[in-house]
């Protein structure tokens, strides 16, 4: 999955006093207002572009915002990178992060690094004020937040959870697939949805796998989790079992399809990155 980097090693600890270094990594994001790079990262290392030594020679540790470290490399996002122009130049692309996991052009734990750093890129870009007093905010400088001088407020990073559900039909053998509404995605996936307020986790499965496909579930048991932070989630993976009718009552604005799959039937995503993979690869092979 997305987060199992190893031997690649990920510290997400915070530092007040980060170092910068011919090592560090630096991720730049396109801005809100470029919408033909809406959502799209690039990563950039000094031994793929020659002219990055220069660049990174021109900025000071003011110019950057520490992320986390990965493999004893400090990792940074640059401030402010709509000031600078990199798209077309020196070899630099912004790309969509759906593109860049369709073609594998880069390595998974590299994805992830991605993803985490277009997390923090969008809470820095969307708490700039205080959503209190409309002070502006500052770093903290003992951890990862953002401090109010003025009314005393502490806004910490977002991380909302979600759940994707592997519905099994014991009776039948079959497992629940979907393909979501209104997205160009080809490959299968599951009922998924995010945490309500005063909600449970399982009160989540049951509520989505409910709401999708009109069915009923029991035996709700955990599987794993991921962080996915492009969409700042914490995804929660169960599987469960259909209780009761199996009839599908689709909900066609939010999925396409939505039918029960023999293990032999079962078509995995085209790669192992999800968590939603991760339960129907279970499935497939008889472990769950
Ligand atoms: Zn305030």
């Amino acid at each position: 999955m997305i987060h199992e980097i190893a031997p690649h090693v990920f510290h997400n600890q915070f530092k007040n006093d980060p170092e910068l270094s011919d090592e560090s990594l630096v991720f730049v994001f396109a801005g809100k207002n470029e919408p033909a790079f809406g959502g799209g990262a690039v990563l950039i290392r000094d031994h793929h572009i020659p002219s990055f030594k220069d660049f990174m020679g021109r900025l000071s540790e003011d110019d950057l915002e520490f992320l986390f470290d990965i493999d004893g490399k400090t990792c940074f996002l640059l401030k402010e990178s709509s000031k600078y122009t990199f798209a077309g130049q020196d070899g630099f692309v912004y790309k969509k992060f759906r593109d860049i996991r369709q073609v594998q052009e880069i390595e998974t734990y590299e994805y992830f690094l991605s993803m985490t750093a277009f997390q923090l890129h969008n809470w820095y870009d969307n708490n700039v004020f205080c959503g209190h007093c409309g002070q502006r905010l500052e770093r903290s400088g003992t951890e990862r937040a953002l401090h109010c001088p003025e009314c005393g407020h502490t806004e910490y990073p977002r991380i909302v959870p979600a759940v994707t559900v592997a519905v099994i039909d014991r009776e039948r053998n079959k497992i629940l697939l979907t393909k979501y509404a209104g997205r160009d995605i080809p490959f299968y996936a599951l009922v998924a949805g995010f945490t309500e307020i005063g909600e449970t986790l399982e009160q989540t499965v049951e509520r989505e796998v409910m709401e999708e496909t009109g069915l009923r579930v029991k035996n709700i048991h955990y599987f794993g989790s991921q962080p996915w932070g492009i969409v700042d989630d914490l995804m929660v993976g169960f599987f469960c079992d259909l209780d009761g009718d199996n009839t599908i009552h689709r909900d066609k604005e939010e999925l396409k399809l939505a039918d029960w799959f023999s293990r032999e039937e079962t078509e995995l995503q085209p790669t192992d990155m999800s968590l939603t993979n991760a339960l129907m690869r279970a499935f497939k092979e008889g472990r769950i």
